[in-house]
């Protein structure tokens, strides 16, 4: 009998595995029936930019964390899909750190291409997966906006890849019930120039305070203060972008800190990190973690392990991208076409702390990038995922890495060379500090060249003759 597979969520991990299904077929394997559930009424996941906060049209809560005029924060070398380039997508090559919206038309293009929309049910939140002891299925609950009806259907494997960057982690302070000014999260950060002339609190010091803060620099705040809890980020920071130990309360618009030190704020931004959660998942079946590289419960990072036909897709922290989600992908598709044998529960646990107390002592930046380089080594090694350099890849990590520490506002103006194609990315047509623009179209398009006031006076002398 063709078998079933449910996949909760249409971002680049779900589509991932879209593709590595379609990719198999052409291939000539078995048939299998696939449905990928997605909440939102298109595809892309974070990609997908959604002016909304709070709920969405269908009283959802949205998901998508991104904000305008936001850029990738690494080099676009280092997610490049191994089957399908950003030269072979856009024609040409084009700059290294992309805006949001050319990253998600890359990632569309691939399935587009691919022909897997059509797997894919929209505006349709699952509710609820249940694992059936009796005949070893899951019987899985979804709500149907579209027809407003609630449903269930039966699988023999279910693929979460619903992300975990999207239900905030919301710390509270002592007297912010008293703030006098907006309090918010990056989830729901949104449009930088709302804060264009004011002072703005960044709470946390990984890449949503880096990246937030830098928008709001680049579109006119007054100044940026930042606090860390555990260590600061250490950047050549802007005159007006300082950094302190952690907030400890605020009173009316004065915000105290850890070293005694206080400052007038007019909004603060919590960039506390997200919360992996499944309320669609019952107790046996819930993956419980913080934010890190190596989850435990997950055999090859992706095999639950108490029940070996649920998978999870992208749920460690994240300096690989999108190719590492594709050979996740990859050796997910095989171990439900029973190409890759699994071992028994406790080898598979014990594969996992292995890899967890390798994890455990990792000691800086670049350990955690090869580890994690490591991994996406290993899965690709077992499936037909193209190979490609990941030697590359963490080099040009470092090299991001570097450049960041030389110049935070200045570092995505830099160029790598693909490790899929071998051709060095053009230097962007305008400093990423003067890019108002966003858009797919100013990203791609050199604006004309500004003419010379002598070129103008020329060309009015010959219009008057
Ligand atoms: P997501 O993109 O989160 O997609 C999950 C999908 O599941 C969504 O479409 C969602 O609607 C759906 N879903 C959730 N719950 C349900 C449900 N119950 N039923 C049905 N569908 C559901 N990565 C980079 O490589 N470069 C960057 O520059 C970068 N910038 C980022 C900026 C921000 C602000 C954030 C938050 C993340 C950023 N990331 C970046 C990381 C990003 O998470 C990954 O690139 C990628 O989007 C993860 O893909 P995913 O499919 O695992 O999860
Ligand atoms: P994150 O990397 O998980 O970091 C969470 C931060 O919050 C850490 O600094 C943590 O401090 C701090 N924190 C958590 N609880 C706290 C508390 N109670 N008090 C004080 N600080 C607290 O989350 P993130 O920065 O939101 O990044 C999430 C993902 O989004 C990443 O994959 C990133 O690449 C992506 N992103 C990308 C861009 C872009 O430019 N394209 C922009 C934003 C985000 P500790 O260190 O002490 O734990």
């Amino acid at each position: 009998m063709t078998k079933r597979v449910a996949i909760i969520g249409a971002g680049p991990s779900g589509l991932a595995q879209l593709r590595a299904f379609q990719s198999a077929f052409d291939q000539g394997a078995e048939p299998v029936d696939l449905v990928c559930f997605e909440k939102q009424s298109d595809w892309g996941g974070q990609w997908n930019y959604t002016w909304r906060t709070g709920l969405d049209a269908n009283g959802e809560p949205v998901h998508s964390s991104m904000y305008r005029y936001l850029w990738s924060n690494g080099p676009k070398e280092c997610l490049e899909f191994a089957d399908y380039s950003f030269e072979e997508h856009f024609g040409k090559p084009i700059a290294s750190y992309p805006p949001r919206a050319v990253l998600w038309d890359y990632i569309k293009g691939r399935v587009e291409k691919a022909g897997v929309r059509r797997f894919i049910r929209f505006n349709c939140p699952v509710r609820h997966v249940e694992y059936r002891e009796s005949d070893g299925t899951f019987l899985v609950t979804v709500h149907d906006h579209d027809r407003d009806v609630v449903e269930s259907e039966v699988f023999d494997h279910v693929v979460v890849a619903s992300g975990h960057f999207s239900t905030p982690n919301v710390p509270e302070f002592e007297g912010f019930d008293t703030f006098n000014g907006r309090i918010l999260h990056a989830h729901d950060f949104r449009d930088a120039l709302e804060f264009q002339g004011k002072s703005v609190l960044l709470v946390g010091s990984s890449y949503s305070a880096e990246d937030i803060g830098s928008q709001c620099y680049k579109y006119g705040v007054r100044s940026i203060t930042s606090c860390y809890r555990t260590r600061p980020m250490g950047f050549d920071w802007p005159e007006n972008w300082e950094e302190k130990p952690l907030l400890q309360r605020v009173d009316g618009n004065t915000a105290y800190f850890a070293d005694g030190s206080s400052k007038q704020v007019d909004a603060i931004i919590l960039c506390t990190g997200y919360l992996h959660h499944f309320p669609f998942l019952p107790e046996p079946l819930r993956l419980q973690t913080n934010n890190r590289l190596w989850p435990l419960g997950l055999y090859r990072g992706v095999v639950w392990e108490a029940n070996p036909k649920l998978f999870y897709l992208g749920m460690q922290d994240q300096w690989y991208t999108f190719n590492m989600f594709d050979a996740q992908a990859w050796y997910v598709r095989d171990v439900i076409l029973g190409r890759i044998a699994l071992p028994d529960r406790d080898a598979m646990a014990a594969d996992s702390r292995a890899w967890r107390e390798r994890e455990e002592a990792l000691e800086d930046d670049e350990a955690m990038i090869r580890f994690q380089g490591d991994y996406v080594a290993g899965l690709i090694e077992a499936t037909d995922y193209p190979s490609f350099d990941i030697e590359g890849v963490n080099q040009t990590f470092l090299e991001w890495e570097k450049d960041k520490h030389e110049g935070i506002m200045t570092f995505r103006d830099k160029s790598y060379r693909s490790l899929m194609t071998g051709t060095q990315a053009p230097p962007h047509h305008t400093r990423w500090l003067d890019a108002m623009d966003d858009s797919l179209e100013a990203f791609l398009n050199a604006p004309e060249a500004p003419r010379s006031a002598r070129a103008k006076a020329t060309a009015a002398e010959t219009s008057e003759d």
